[in-house]
């Protein structure tokens, strides 16, 4: 069969994978022992499933496959960070990275194949939006990295902050999301799992409901309209004050403080007047600002500000009793920026 037709294992819940088996004739719990292949064992063929009877294995491999994707390249920096570009059947290109900090090993994925967003400081989104990513594309990316670390790496923490917009592809993300926290799947915790959004409205109402209490990571970039609307186009439409009352809502459904993220340009969004102006906005609501000096790109003339400004923004932002933190950036060797490594693959 075509591979480019041919559904991969990664796209299953454990109850379809169980359905597969029975439907196929076999006991269903064939279906549990050929996922414990794959989030335990770390096995991307069938052939390499030694448990399950060899004429079901090549009945299953005329017909799926395990794995639709393959690491096109690793690049790594000198503080650990890795940065995989991955290759998709139909020869796009993604990205996901492997954060190291102490123990905490954090992979971050990409949900789309590019971005519809168009924010003016990012690289994902300069080619526009290509298609979105199915939820077997998402596990693979977390699954490629974990079978690439030594036995005594473990990974911890899953982001959701890469390539593309998480709630423009709801359904395959919380499927992924699903998939990450079962038990039977790769067993991280829903604490460890954040989820980073623009400003998707309805998505971040429909969240709230799903009883998955994952983290919510809202990308603000600006203390003001007039300054968001410039530097993340989507905003005309939603406006600050919308996305903090969803964030709010948020909160109260799930009591997960939000978390705002807040990429620090030199002379947009830096000054002494934009940081007063958001910790006004932020005034009430639970949450913490992450603030990212900007990755510059060559294809935008835009520069993250001094280290000693950024820290004086930070300070502000404590001194009015938000709980703020300056991000070293990771990785500057790497293509860091997001989608800028698979920005240059692409073209
Ligand atoms: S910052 Fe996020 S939402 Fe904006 S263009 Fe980049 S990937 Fe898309």
């Amino acid at each position: 069969m075509d591979k480019l037709q041919c559904i991969s294992i990664t796209e299953m819940h454990l109850s379809e994978a169980m359905e597969l088996c029975t439907s196929s004739g076999e006991h269903s719990y064939r279906g549990k022992q050929m996922l414990s292949w794959i989030y335990d064992k770390g096995a991307t063929q069938f052939s390499q499933m030694s448990d399950i009877p060899t004429s079901f294995r090549e009945r299953l491999a005329a017909t799926y496959q395990v794995f639709q994707s393959k690491i096109f390249t690793i690049n790594t920096s000198h503080d650990g960070t890795e940065k995989f570009l991955i290759q998709l059947p139909d020869n796009n290109f993604i990205e996901c990275v492997l954060l190291r900090d102490g123990k905490r090993k954090t992979v971050c994925v990409s949900t789309q194949v590019g971005c519809a967003m168009d924010c003016k400081f990012c690289a994902s989104g300069i080619l526009g939006l290509k298609r979105n990513l199915n939820t077997g594309e998402i596990i693979e990316q977390v699954l490629h990295i974990k079978n690439h670390l030594p036995s005594s790496e473990h990974i911890t923490n899953i982001v959701f902050m890469g390539i593309g917009e998480p709630l423009a592809n709801y359904e395959n993300v919380i499927k992924a999301v699903r998939i990450i926290n079962a038990d039977w799947g790769l067993g991280i915790g829903a604490r460890n799992i954040t989820i980073s959004t623009v400003g998707i409205i309805p998505g971040i109402r429909r969240l709230s409901k799903e009883g998955l209490k994952v983290n919510l990571a809202i990308s603000l970039h600006a203390p003001n309209d007039t300054v968001r609307d410039k530097i993340v186009p989507s905003n005309k439409k939603t406006g600050l004050k919308n996305i903090i009352d969803a964030a709010q809502e948020y909160f109260n459904a799930t009591h997960r403080d939000i978390s705002f993220e807040y990429t620090i340009i030199n002379g947009i969004n830096d000054s002494i007047q934009d940081a007063h102006s958001l910790a006004q906005m932020l005034k009430g609501v639970q949450c913490n600002v992450n603030i990212l000096p900007l990755n510059p790109i060559k294809e935008y003339s835009l520069a993250p500000p001094s280290q000693k400004k950024a820290e004086m923004f930070c300070t502000i932002l404590n001194n009015h009793g938000i709980v703020a933190t300056v991000r070293q950036k990771k990785g500057s060797k790497v293509n860091a920026a997001c989608g800028q490594l698979r920005l240059q693959t692409q073209r």
